[in-house]
């Protein structure tokens, strides 16, 4: 490209750098010469038994396909106002959580504005920031990985918009506690908190997470997913709940199509199907607590308790990239973060009992070698 046509990209995006997504399957299984099926994929939080049988079927069943899907998700937006309670007016759906993070940012973000993030944490809200030219104050976690809540009112301080807080975080899988949130909310600025994994932290209901101190904060925004505890990741569908002023707002920039016609009948299909859903979500709960304990008994883990459908292991006396890389060449995919905060750590994702018992086996092996 001639030096005057690159000059057209903006300043903030030629400097921004790439997300690393993760290596699609059939792409990994070739470069390692190993079956599809023989991979134990435990590196991206996804659901192990996919779909419900009623959002497949509800997928071969919708027979508009031709037609562009419902701008206003009426559909899917008034099943959610059952099942989490709240008006229809304050819920808006998004291709994932991911495009509810980029659009809350587009909507508040000036070049220059700042928001807050908690490292270790999702990585999304600082590059969605950077897409919109924000400035990202991180207010690194405590050792324990629980807030540093006089730091972040600090920052908060400093004119930051809004802050970002994953609850359970992802990678830590440690819970947001009530009396941090409460602290924060007090606080003159936007307050999202990332719900993406709380099925997994309230298993045997519709999840409450802080949706119960919506309509006393007009701060507060919440994003949830269907990604993780409805297997439908690859569908990309997710919900936030908005105070109104908000909401009305993102209405104006949302693109009209942005949940496809596939995504809004299974999300519907799932929530018409919540018991057996919530009968994964609890076989991945029972899982979650057998696989901490026998990650406990690797001497190079330290696994951290998790509410979360993962594990963070610190490793110890090897590193941390060395051990994904040899796990990855035996077909097990963990998630290393090439980050200070995280290079000695591998988060797991909780799959099957199977799945369990194969990276058990192959850690062994590894770790023996
Ligand atoms: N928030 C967090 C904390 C996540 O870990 C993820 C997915 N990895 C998302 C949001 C995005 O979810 P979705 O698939 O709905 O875009």
């Amino acid at each position: 490209m001639t030096p005057v046509l690159s000059q057209l990209i903006r300043p903030e995006i030629a400097d921004l750098e790439p997300y690393t997504p993760i290596v699609p399957l059939e792409v990994l299984a070739a470069r390692l010469g190993l079956p599809v099926e023989q991979i134990v994929k435990l590196d991206a939080n996804e659901n192990p038994y996919g779909p419900a049988p009623a959002a497949l079927e509800a997928i071969h069943r919708t027979a508009t396909y031709h037609i562009y899907p419902d701008p206003e998700q009426t559909a899917l937006r008034s099943a959610l106002a059952s099942y989490t309670g709240r008006p229809i007016e304050e819920i808006l759906c998004g291709a994932g959580a991911d495009e509810l993070i980029d659009l809350v940012l587009r909507l508040i973000i000036n070049p220059g504005d700042a928001i807050i993030d908690c490292p270790p944490t999702f990585g999304m809200y600082r590059f969605d920031a950077g897409i919109c030219g924000g400035r990202v104050i991180s207010v690194p976690r405590r050792a324990d990985f629980s807030l540093d809540l006089p730091a972040i009112e600090r920052a908060a301080a400093q004119g930051a918009k809004a802050i970002f807080l994953t609850a359970p975080n992802n990678p830590t899988g440690n819970p947001l506690p009530r009396t941090d949130l409460l602290r924060i909310l007090e606080l003159p600025i936007l307050v999202v908190v990332d719900e993406a994994y709380v099925e997994f932290a309230e298993p045997d209901h519709a999840p409450i997470g802080a949706s119960d101190l919506l309509d006393d904060y007009p701060n507060l925004v919440i994003l949830r997913t269907f990604s993780k505890w409805a297997g439908l990741a690859g569908l990309r569908v997710g919900y936030g709940l908005f105070p109104r002023w908000l909401s009305e707002q993102l209405w104006k920039i949302k693109q009209p199509y942005n949940v496809s016609v596939a995504a809004q009948a299974a999300a519907v299909a799932s929530l018409n199907t919540i018991t057996e859903l919530r009968r994964r979500v609890q076989a991945i709960v029972a899982e979650r607590e057998r696989l901490f304990a026998r990650l406990s008994e690797v001497a190079c883990l330290t696994p951290f308790p998790s509410a979360a459908n993962f594990i963070l292991c610190r490793v110890n006396d090897r590193d941390a990239r060395e051990l994904k890389l040899a796990l990855e060449r035996r077909g097990v995919l963990v998630r290393h973060y090439r980050t200070p905060l995280l290079d000695g750590y591998i988060r797991i994702s909780v799959g099957t009992p199977d799945q369990t018992d194969a990276l058990l086996a192959i850690l062994a092996e590894v770790t023996n070698e």
